[in-house]
């Protein structure tokens, strides 16, 4: 112990004071160093150990000539300093650090006694300073350990998500090991060639020490940590890993066995990865130091929803197993394939340089999806749509997976069973189809919504039945905003409620004008599924007509497939009541959707309306007889057939040979706004100008057609 009796204790107790508001030991040295050389005025001030210089003041911004200062011998001496010259040195011990001494050299004057006194006593003084500010940091670092320790046990006593867990274990390890990297590598039972893998990319790690992970006793993986800046780790560290391994190790034998480890990081379904491990593994391919250019693929089922519903969850389940098993199959090793839940699928798929591979991978994935799975003996149809994102452009691992979602939505939109690879100008769609919904919502109230009529004519006298509202929204900015975009925004905002009601306003309002002077004129409106669910909807719609004064026959309610498959919701009793209430029912769009022939019969409808897709002959002599069975399965159920979208005169004589009597499009008539469509209603009904030449097609005997149902040609239907 150094004696201090012969030292002035003020200065001394001003030395400790400074040292004192030193937060960590670098500051302090390097306070240290600053004081003596001012304390004594010299040039020079050091603080040095076995280690090296640890703070040395008076050299600027010149590198410290650490041998020379090295070599300053201990006690007083004088020394040829390199830019500041000969210097009277004077040495004192520090305990603090090994062979620890603390040195002033000034060129001016030699020291005195009590000069030296004083050095020894601020030698003194520093390794106290010094003992009390490490046992401070140790005590804090403790603090911080076991505050994050505890919280990791507290998650694995409530049980938090095992994937959690261990991204908790490597966060955890790397902020108490002053931010190294920490990677925890566990062996996956389901492949072995692919660990997996949470935390920092362990090809990154520089000088790993390495911790054995257990679950139940035996190796299960490693947690691994790199060192920060060059420092290799050392035993403080080591022993902090394992601390973090042990808990680690407690998670997973907590969750007891692999299985409950695969099913953190895999679908229980398929043991596919999941959404976790795939954007895991995608981050991983990312961040490598020499990336593979590499694409997203984000697969979304077409008319799944239509088997789980019609079929049931089971056999849901059993064919998001086969499907798994298909998408497995077309990707190869570069490629793997993850479920995200639901009927979603997405693949990682690293190209080297021939970006063709990816577009061959979405088109054997939708390729394979789109063969008939057999599902408890049952033939099912079902479709795949990609979307496909590229890497680059600084996208990370998630953004990169939104823009193929985003590009997925696109190709959903042009109708499914293709793909469509992102474009900026796609998340710019976004923004204005969020921004079109919001506008939408004021859009009643500032009369931008109006009705068109399309009429549909009875092909065999060419007279307009009925008239069919269509919606139109006129956007102040945008435009014509058509029906097409329009009504799903409708129909996810929910404004597809008030919105239906009011077309149905207006549509009794004109029928009611028009019926005056065509009593038979009947006008049909489409529903959406939305309305059809919302509670009352029929009570509604029976009040609406009686307000306008319209008998019920007057009405007929257009609902589309995806109304019917489902009954859960009670959409089929809502369509009773509206037939109890001598309402016409129209299945719209026909043969779009998944409806099986076999319960047509049992619903509650009145007429078919084929879509367009094969009305206009573009699928050939297929769907000419799609349209022949339609008509047919019509007259054995009792159901009037109308073709939609007639185009142009030869796609007319073909309907009516095959024995339509109904039909629309716009050949016959465009929909039209309602302020001087009765003239052309009436002028129309004279038999006059539009059907003069049908004439001489009705009656005419259908040559080669077929009158039998065909159902295994209908269970072939193209896009089907
Ligand atoms: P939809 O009910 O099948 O209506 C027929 C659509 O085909 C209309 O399109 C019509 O303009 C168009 N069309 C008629 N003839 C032809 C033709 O010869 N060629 C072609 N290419 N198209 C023809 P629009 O008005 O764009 O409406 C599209 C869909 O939007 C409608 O299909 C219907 O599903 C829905 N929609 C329209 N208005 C409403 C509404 O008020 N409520 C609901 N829920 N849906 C509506
Ligand atoms: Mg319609
Ligand atoms: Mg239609």
């Amino acid at each position: 112990m150094t004696d201090f009796s012969a030292v002035s204790p003020q200065r001394l107790v001003v030395f400790l004071t400074e040292l004192g508001r030193c937060a960590t030991s670098a500051e302090l040295v390097r306070q240290a160093a600053e004081l003596v050389a001012e304390e004594f005025d010299a040039e020079v001030g050091l603080v040095m150990s076995s280690d090296g210089v640890l703070a040395g003041v008076g050299f600027g911004s010149a590198d410290l000539p650490t041998d020379l200062l090295q070599s300053i011998p201990s006690g007083v001496a004088l020394v040829s300093i390199p830019g500041i010259g000969r210097c009277h040195t004077m040495t004192a011990a520090c305990a603090a650090f090994p062979s620890g001494r603390i040195v002033a050299g000034r060129v001016s004057a030699r020291y005195t006694s009590s000069d030296r006194d004083l050095l020894l006593g601020m030698a003194g003084v520093l390794d106290l300073a010094t003992r009390s500010i490490r046992a401070l940091e140790r005590e804090r670092a403790r603090h911080r350990a076991l505050e994050i320790l505890l919280a990791l046990q507290r998650s694995i006593s409530h049980r938090a998500p095992l994937a959690k867990i261990l991204a908790s274990v490597t966060e955890g390890a790397s902020s108490v090991m002053r931010g190294c990297p920490v990677a925890l590598v566990l062996d996956d039972a389901l492949d072995p060639t692919r660990p997996v893998h949470v935390g920092a990319a362990v090809e990154t790690l520089v000088d790993p020490v390495s911790i054995p992970v257990h679950v139940q006793g035996v190796t299960a993986g490693h947690l691994l940590a790199g060192s920060q800046d060059g420092t290799p780790l050392g035993e403080e560290d080591r022993a902090l890993l394992s601390t973090f391994a042990e808990h680690a190790s407690l998670a997973l034998t907590d969750a007891r066995t692999v299985e409950a480890m695969k099913e953190a990081f895999h679908d229980p379904l398929t043991g596919l990865p999941n959404r976790p491990l795939f954007l895991d593994r995608l981050k991983a391919a990312l961040d490598k130091r020499d990336p593979n250019p590499l694409a997203v693929l984000f697969v979304d089922l077409d008319r799944f929803k239509d088997v789980n519903d019609t079929m049931g969850h089971a056999a849901g389940d059993e064919l998001l197993l086969q499907v798994a098993e298909r998408i497995r199959a077309t990707t190869r090793t570069e490629s793997s394939a993850a479920r995200f839940g639901g009927d979603e699928f997405a693949l990682v798929v690293e190209y080297g340089s021939e970006p063709g591979i990816v577009l061959q991978v979405a088109e054997r994935v939708i390729a394979a999806v789109a063969k008939p799975f057999t599902v408890r003996g049952k033939t099912v149809l079902i479709g795949a749509t990609v979307g496909i994102a590229f890497s680059g452009h600084g996208r990370d691992a998630s953004e990169l997976l939104a823009d193929a979602d985003l590009a997925m939505y696109r190709a959903k939109r042009a109708g499914g069973g293709r793909s469509a690879t992102f474009e900026s100008k796609m998340r710019d769609e976004l923004t204005s189809r969020l921004g079109l919904a919001s506008d939408l919502t004021g859009a009643l109230s500032r009369d931008e919504l109006s009705v068109e009529f399309q009429p549909i004519f009875d092909l065999t006298t060419g007279r307009p039945i009925a008239v069919e509202a269509l919606l139109r929204w006129h956007h102040p900015v945008r435009g014509i905003v058509a029906p097409s975009e329009l009504i799903p925004i409708a129909e996810s905002t929910g404004l597809i409620v008030p919105v239906g009601r009011w077309v149905l306003e207006q549509a009794c309002h004109w029928a009611s004008r028009w019926r005056e002077s065509l009593p038979d004129l009947k006008v049909s409106v489409n529903a959406s599924v939305h309305q059809l669910r919302e509670p009352g909807f029929a009570e509604d719609v029976v009040a609406a007509i009686t307000r306008a004064g319209l008998p019920p026959l007057a009405l007929i309610m257009e609902v589309t497939e995806s109304a019917l498959i489902a009954d859960h919701d009670g959409t089929i009793e809502t369509l009773e009541k509206l037939e109890k209430a001598g309402i016409t029912i129209a299945l719209d769009d026909f043969g779009t959707g998944y409806s099986a022939l076999s319960y047509l019969h049992k619903l509650p409808l009145d007429i078919l309306k084929i879509d367009r897709s094969f009305v206009s002959g573009g699928q050939g002599e297929q769907g000419d007889q799609l349209v022949r069975t339609i008509i047919d399965l019509g007259k054995v159920y009792g159901l009037e057939v109308v073709a939609e979208g007639i185009e142009d005169e030869a796609q007319l004589q073909r309907l009516i040979q095959a024995g339509c009597t109904l039909g629309q499009g716009y050949f016959l008539s465009r929909p039209a706004i309602p302020e001087g469509l009765i003239e052309k209603l009436e002028h129309l009904d004279q038999g006059h100008e539009v059907l003069t030449e049908l004439e001489s097609h009705v009656g005419q005997p259908r040559g080669g057609f077929g009158s039998t149902i065909d159902e295994a040609a209908w269970e072939e239907r193209p896009g089907y």
